[in-house]
């Protein structure tokens, strides 16, 4: 074997393995103890001013932020007037979760608990309309049985219980947590493993937070790059989507920071490499993907881009490599380099950015355009999934952007006779010319989209719980990412000098830890739990002077 090989066989052991321990319980072993232990509680003193600033209003603090809503929950228990609304709301995050086949006995037992008037937990302030929706349809296994019923929870809570949380030591413990969280981060506290691919401005490695042990992906935008191409654009509006959005179909960003030659943005790792690499280079003689795969990720596509246009964003550069597979098979979207955000007021867009082959035919005239061009490239996409080529292209054709674009403004898509009729018609209103005609996001959602003949077979409510089992799951000890020697070095860049005007942005970049990202690794890693122990008589234990 030459040396290159021997790299590669070397940093994928290294990676398989650290890969691994996150998934079994042992990833507590990986952790690096020194790191471990800098990742500690504030005394009480240090972050007491913290109390009138902090994010403290109902929905972000006690039900969106992981560790707010466990602090919140576990004040609620603590209180026996409370004890029982807490234990509707863990039961319905339980039924949220439950296997279709546990769902009607937890929910029959639910009903007798909580909505029979007769029962002592019976709660009263759950109004006719929720109360009458589960008792006559709890026998239907649906996902939004308890929707109603959470919402009249959560507004009773919010008047009843958010003053006695704010003046109780669970919200001082929210606020330790919360100073923790603002800490600034540095590379250092990162291990990166092998590179898993390469982008436009650097390299993407593999990595592990040395405190908790969990890997995620490390996007490197190297400055010096970044400046003479002029991406500091594309770089903060990709940081800044990434932090907003929270939805298992798109990568997640956990942390931003900056070194002294790059920028960094680490996020969700998906191990499983992307749908391009599984649709040509996993079966060469055999490419392209059933359509029960393909409708499978066609799904949990729509579903990431409904979420991506309910921000008011557009993507823009969907297409196959884009999309990437994680451990278990699921696939979320990725490079959110080429995405806008409609400003509020504004429903239409302007610019030529994409993929050619892919983009739609009213951004390629260079006409004013909105959501509707993420569904034309996901009728390319789609197509791409089971034909093995896109269809704008024949099979190992070189045709030049003049011509693709030609033929996405004039022609009629034509299919090769293994397309089911469902598949057909669904690309073709996808990848309508006319954006009015096309399918897509409509009233705040993809309702008619999902209602495809297409999908007749999909649960929409298991795929969106993350609960329907994916078609393929990709080998744990195999890497899904070119060699090494074949991810290709990038040129030296000379004559770019940082400034202070770029030092500025940098600083804007650097913002550190992404509060519901963190707090979600905190908790999965179990230090959450390591830290939040309370002393005698329930006190903060840092009360007690060291
Ligand atoms: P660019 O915007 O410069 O094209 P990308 O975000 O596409 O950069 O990343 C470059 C490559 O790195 C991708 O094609 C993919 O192979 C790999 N990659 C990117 N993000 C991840 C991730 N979250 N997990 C695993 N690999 C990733
Ligand atoms: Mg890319
Ligand atoms: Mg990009």
């Amino acid at each position: 074997m030459d040396i290159g090989g021997l790299e590669t066989v070397v940093a994928n052991s290294a990676y398989v393995s650290a890969r691994g321990s996150i998934d079994s319980a042992a990833a507590a072993t990986m952790r690096d103890k020194k790191y471990r232990t800098k990742l500690n509680l504030p005394h009480i003193r240090q972050c007491e001013h913290m109390k009138t600033t902090v994010d403290s209003s109902f929905e972000s603090m006690c039900v969106r932020q992981p560790i707010g809503k466990r602090l919140f929950q576990q004040y609620l228990e603590s209180e026996t007037a409370h004890k029982n609304s807490v234990d509707l709301w863990k039961d319905i995050e339980d039924y949220n979760v439950a296997q279709e086949n546990d769902r009607a006995k937890k929910a029959q037992k639910m009903v007798n608990k909580y909505y029979e008037s007769s029962s002592k937990n019976f709660c009263d302030f759950l109004g006719d309309k929720a109360v009458s929706r589960v008792k006559e349809d709890y026998r239907n296994i649906r996902g939004d049985l308890f929707k109603e019923s959470e919402k009249q929870l959560l507004v009773q809570l919010e008047a009843k219980a958010l003053n006695g949380f704010k003046d109780s030591m669970y919200f001082l413990r929210y606020i330790q947590f919360k100073w923790l969280e603002g800490q600034p981060v540095t590379e250092d506290w990162f291990m990166d493993f092998r590179v898993l691919g390469k982008g436009g401005f650097g390299e993407v490695h593999a990595c592990q937070m040395k405190a908790t042990g969990k890997m995620y992906a490390n996007k490197k935008l190297n400055k010096k790059r970044l400046k003479k191409r002029k991406g500091y654009d594309g770089a903060i509006i990709e940081k800044r989507i990434l932090a907003k959005v929270h939805s298992r179909f798109i990568v997640t960003l956990a942390y931003a920071f900056q070194t002294k030659t790059d920028l960094c943005l680490v996020m969700t790792i998906m191990n499983g490499g992307d749908l391009r690499y599984h649709m040509y280079n996993v079966d060469e003689k055999n490419p392209g993907f059933n359509e029960n795969r393909a409708c499978y990720y066609t799904a949990q596509i729509i579903c990431g881009l409904e979420h991506l246009h309910q921000h008011r964003i557009v993507y823009r550069d969907l297409k196959p490599e884009n999309v990437l597979l994680d451990d278990v098979g699921h696939v979320r979207l990725s490079d959110l380099g080429l995405a806008v955000e409609l400003p509020p007021g504004k429903d239409k867009t302007q610019g030529y950015a994409g993929t050619p082959g892919f983009m739609a035919p009213e951004l390629l005239q260079k006409k004013e355009y909105d959501y509707s061009v993420d569904y034309f490239t996901l009728g390319v996409t789609l197509y791409e999934m089971v034909a093995a080529k896109g269809p704008f292209r024949c099979r190992g054709e070189q045709v030049d952007n003049n011509e693709v674009t030609r033929r996405i403004l004039n022609d009629p898509v034509s299919y090769p006779p293994t397309f089911s009729q469902e598949l057909k018609e669904l690309c073709d209103r996808l990848m309508e010319k006319d954006p009015e005609k096309r399918l897509g996001f409509k009233n705040n959602e993809c309702a008619e989209l999902k209602n495809q003949s297409f999908f007749k077979e999909l649960n929409w409510g298991r795929l969106e719980a993350g609960m329907l089992p994916p078609p393929f799951v990709p080998d744990p000890k195999m890497v899904y990412a070119k060699d090494i020697d074949d991810v290709g070095a990038f040129s030296t860049i000379k004559g770019v000098v940082i400034d202070n005007k770029d030092s500025e942005f940098y600083n804007d970049f650097a913002t550190g830890n992404v509060p519901i990202p963190w707090q979600e690794e905190m908790i999965e890693t179990g230090v959450f739990g390591e830290l939040n122990v309370w002393g005698q008589n329930g006190k903060l234990p840092n009360d007690l002077d060291p």
